[in-house]
């Protein structure tokens, strides 16, 4: 049978939800598809015995006033997650080094910890500081980028300040270039913790990181920005996104997977399989699409215009991902570390390590969940044969786990739990093509204003999520699903403005 809305918003993760979410608040008939059983996608979780792991997404941006969580939240008139700062954000450790790297949450503290860290490099985080207060507050305005017609110009040049302006400058450089224009080019000290850190948000290293892009990554740990670590788990920030939509009387359609997007008349077919693999059909005047742009070929066919296909596979591969899902005695584990931690390693790289919190749901008392996230190409893990695929993930597993031994001194008997997810698992998981994560990278030449436009060539599609502006990261796509939901309420003649709902504080958890 095929039923029929004004919207139908493609994948419910934190992108999705957030459009179908705004788009059924303003009095549109809003039809959420989402192939998994639950919503979240790379912001969801799963439960194994005791324990409650988050998929991908382990911390937050975006929480603090005028944040773009906070934002949203406010407008949906709904109180943050239960959430608490960290402080350190996280906890660097350097190739062959004892001492740990710590990005604390106080600004103060944080420019003594790096002058004692990198001597003679405070001319390049001020360069930093000066960069991210220009484009932060251009941020704040709510730009459309890229421009593709009149209303998108608008919409930026509206955004722009001489502070933006004046940053403007360094729209091509990288920070690498920034490193060499502060004097800081021989830092290889220096330059690796940054390649570091720019990697776990721009998916890049520093001399392929825009600066404007890197410059606000290199400020996110502090007040006011901040980050956060949830209360429960990830879910808790989908659930309240999932409220919004059906209080406003959109629907969310679980294990309801898009196969094709077809050009129907002024709108468009929408086709796929539904639950006990019984097919569907959707007509909708408009699609707002929050999976990864790789996936649209698949699902467009012909009806892909051949310049923008040419232009979409332009873009080189996203990184996949493999996770470690573990657990172990609370008292195993280091106290001075903090919940996050990244430790430079060689095999099979280096790792991001998040740790749970004691009282915050995701393990038994006296227990942690212990999860390290490592960037592997993709293509690889889907070439193997079944026996060469097993071994490469025990290797992998083997590899994390001898870098945790080293970061947090767990030996192999540590382990109460213990599992690994490869590209392979996060393409089923999250439906991703080769379970690419991370967006498009924030290269010069593919962010901001050179990036991928959520306003596509096909009239009433409508792209959002980490491949779009400004990327990666469950505050960006958020802000990404704005952006989308604003330029397509433009085109009905309507205008998106959030509202400022008061809501209750959110508690600290
Ligand atoms: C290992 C890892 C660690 C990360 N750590 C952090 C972090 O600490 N902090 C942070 O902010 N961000 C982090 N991120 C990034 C963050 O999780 C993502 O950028 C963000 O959650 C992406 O949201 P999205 O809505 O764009 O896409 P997704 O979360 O991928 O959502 C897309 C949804 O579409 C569904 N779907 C796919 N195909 C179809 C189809 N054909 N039909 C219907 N539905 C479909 C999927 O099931 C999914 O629910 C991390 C990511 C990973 C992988």
């Amino acid at each position: 049978m095929t039923s029929r809305c004004d919207v139908a918003v493609v994948g419910a993760g934190i992108a999705g939800l957030t459009a179908a979410a705004l788009l059924a608040d303003q009095g549109l008939e809003v039809v959420l598809l989402e192939a998994h059983s639950q919503s979240g996608g790379c912001a969801g979780t799963f439960r194994r015995g005791p324990y409650t792991f988050d998929v991908g997404a382990t911390q937050v941006a975006g929480f603090e006033p005028g944040g773009s969580h906070a934002r949203l939240f406010r407008h949906f008139g709904l109180p943050l997650p239960a959430a608490r700062p960290l402080d350190p954000g996280c906890s660097v450790r350097l190739a062959g080094e004892p001492e740990l790297i710590r990005l604390w949450r106080d600004p103060e503290r944080w420019r003594q910890e790096r002058q004692r860290q990198f001597p003679g490099s405070e001319r390049f985080w001020q360069l930093c500081a000066w960069l991210h207060h220009g484009t932060w507050g251009f941020a704040g305005r709510d730009p459309v980028l890229p421009p593709r017609n009149a209303w998108d110009l608008g919409q930026l040049l509206s955004a722009l300040d001489p502070g933006t302006l004046a940053s403007g400058v360094f729209a091509t450089a990288t920070v690498a270039d920034l490193l060499v224009l502060c004097g800081c080019g021989a830092d290889h000290r220096l330059r690796r913790f940054l390649d570091l850190q720019l990697r776990l948000y721009s998916q890049e290293p520093a001399d392929r990181t825009a600066a404007l892009y890197g410059a606000t990554v290199l400020a996110m740990a502090q007040e006011p920005l901040g980050l956060w670590h949830l209360q429960g788990s990830m879910q808790r920030l989908s659930e309240p996104l999932e409220q919004a939509l059906t209080a406003a009387g959109g629907q969310l359609r679980l294990r309801h997977r898009l196969t094709g997007l077809r050009r129907l008349g002024l709108g468009w077919q929408l086709e796929g399989q539904g639950p006990g693999q019984r097919s569907f059909r959707l007509e909708a005047t408009e699609v707002v699409c929050s999976l990864p742009p790789q996936a649209l070929p698949q699902l467009l066919g012909d009806a892909l215009p051949a310049g923008y296909d040419r232009r979409l596979s332009s873009f080189p591969d996203p990184s996949g991902a493999l996770v470690l899902y573990g657990a172990v005695v609370r008292e195993r584990l280091p106290a001075d570390l903090g919940l996050h931690a990244q430790l430079d390693w060689a095999d099979p790289g280096s790792l991001f390590v998040s740790l749970s919190a004691e009282g915050d749901g995701r393990a038994p008392a006296g227990q942690a969940t212990v999860i390290a996230s490592v960037f592997t190409p993709a293509r690889p893990w889907f070439d193997l044969a079944e026996p060469a695929y097993q071994q490469r993930k025990q290797q992998a597993m083997a590899g994390i786990q001898a870098g945790l031994r080293e970061l947090l001194g767990l030996e192999p008997v540590d382990w109460l739990h213990a599992e690994l997810a490869t590209p392979r698992g996060f393409a089923g998981w999250t439906g991703r093509p080769f379970g690419f994560v991370g967006g498009l990278g924030q290269h010069p030449s593919r962010f901001g204003p050179f990036g991928l436009a959520s306003r596509t060539p096909l009239p009433g599609l409508w792209l959002c999520g980490d491949g779009i502006h400004p990327g990666e990261g469950t505050a960006g796509v958020s802000l990404s699903a704005l952006m989308a939901c604003r330029q397509l309420l433009a085109a009905r003649g309507r205008e998106l403005r959030l509202r400022e709902t008061p809501v209750a504080a959110p508690g600290s958890g």
